[in-house]
């Protein structure tokens, strides 16, 4: 991995890639977290003496009327009182004015160009990875700087575009840098391995149950999902959430890792899909045709707990319940402190565990948990990310 210890970047025009798709509301930033996260970086190439030039996107820009809500300035605004030092903004995402302003950069100057994505309303250039676009905003700089972790997946002009005409003068940023030395441990991992699987759908988990099942020492296997997996063993599982389609998907799987697979024993179930009903617990074999589970009960728990104790290195992605409504998190959360306690190199794979996490007050005590949903699920899937493989 080419990390910024690689390239010298004294006193040089620095591009640099951030993941600034903060959530905006009425034009006010609603969580900086991200920008917050991008600061280390930041200040090492300000340190650097750099002219640092920072692109993002920020939303989706498909139509004209969609530029206003997705402008990037309050993020220059909030990036400035960050750092405690004028950042200054392009309006344009190319042009005379955008090339002005950067011949007028002094060593140590911030700019940050307009969102990446109003190229996308002419031809969808940033998004297709336009290859004119990527030159051009590669020749405004000496060298490259990726720290946008969730944009890996794609193949972007701001990402790929610019590294590729930057052959040998790219790396990846400090963030970057943490998220995927996290994942590589995934490459060669201590075990006994193990794999926490929960979430919706089966159907959007075929290509990482494909990649982990032949890894994993165990597979435990919770959430909505498990569901669809207990039907094909032939359970009623009442209300509960299925997946029709992964019906088969799943006794394929269980026929061949039957004995990896670890299912719940017992579910907090209910009538109907809210959280004012009483919590009540029943095994997995009484469910009844009006009742659907919506978190694994207290055995599960347990089952898990004992059997997650024994491992090495835990992998989780998807809940293990509906983590939104705050009586059928306790599983998640249950499972989460055992794994806490127990001391175990946790990695949580993105996306809505994390945010569970987050809601239980676990997520500092983890070992790692991965931002950027869509990246890390196809890293875990075993795909060659397009953001990763240009910057070799
Ligand atoms: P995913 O994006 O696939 O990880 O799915 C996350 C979603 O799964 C969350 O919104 C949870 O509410 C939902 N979920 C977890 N367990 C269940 C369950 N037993 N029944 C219905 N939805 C669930």
């Amino acid at each position: 991995m080419k990390t910024l210890k690689d390239l010298n970047v004294d006193n040089k025009k620095v591009l640099l890639r951030c993941d600034f798709n903060v959530p905006l509301k009425d034009g006010v930033i609603t969580d900086d977290t991200r920008i917050v996260a991008s600061l280390k970086t930041i200040k090492y190439l300000m340190e650097k003496n750099t002219k640092l030039i920072i692109f993002s996107h920020l939303g989706r820009v498909k139509e004209e009327s969609d530029k206003e809500e997705n402008n990037l300035l309050p993020v220059s605004k909030r990036l400035s009182e960050l750092l405690g030092k004028e950042v200054l903004f392009s309006e344009s995402t190319r042009g005379p004015q955008l090339e002005e302003m950067i011949n007028n950069m002094n060593d140590g100057d911030i700019l940050l160009v307009q969102n990446t994505r109003y190229e996308d309303l002419d031809g969808e250039k940033e998004s297709k990875n336009d290859p004119e676009l990527g030159a051009y905003w590669a020749s405004l700089g000496d060298c490259f700087v990726n720290d946008a972790f969730g944009t890996l997946h794609r193949a972007h002009a701001s990402n790929v575009g610019i590294a590729s005409n930057m052959e040998g003068r790219s790396c990846f940023g400090f963030l970057i840098e943490e998220e995927l030395t996290a994942l590589q441990v995934l490459d060669n991992p201590e075990r006994p391995f193990m794999v926490v699987l929960g979430g919706a759908k089966v159907a959007d988990k075929i290509g990482l149950i494909d990649n982990l099942a032949t890894k994993a020492d165990k597979i435990l296997i919770g959430g909505g999902m498990s569901y669809t997996f207990l039907k094909a063993k032939g359970l009623n599982i009442g209300k509960s959430l299925l997946d029709e389609e992964s019906i088969d998907f799943c006794k394929d799987v269980l026929s061949k890792y039957g004995d990896k697979i670890v299912l719940p024993v017992d579910n907090a179930v209910t009538n109907e899909y809210t959280d004012t009903e009483e919590y009540r617990v029943k095994d997995i074999e009484v469910l009844n045709d009006d009742e659907m589970g919506l978190d694994i009960g207290p055995k599960t728990v347990e089952l898990f707990n004992n059997t997650l104790s024994e491992a090495k290195t835990v992998i989780w992605n998807g809940p293990l319940g509906v983590y939104e409504f705050e009586k059928y998190r306790k599983g998640t959360e249950e499972v989460l402190k055992g794994l806490v306690t127990n001391n175990i190199k946790t990695i949580l794979g993105g996306g809505d565990v994390v945010a569970a996490a987050g809601a239980c007050n676990l997520k500092d005590q983890i070992y790692h948990a991965c931002t950027g949903g869509g990246a890390t699920l196809e890293y875990l899937e075993g795909k060659v990310l397009p953001g990763i493989d240009c910057i070799k």
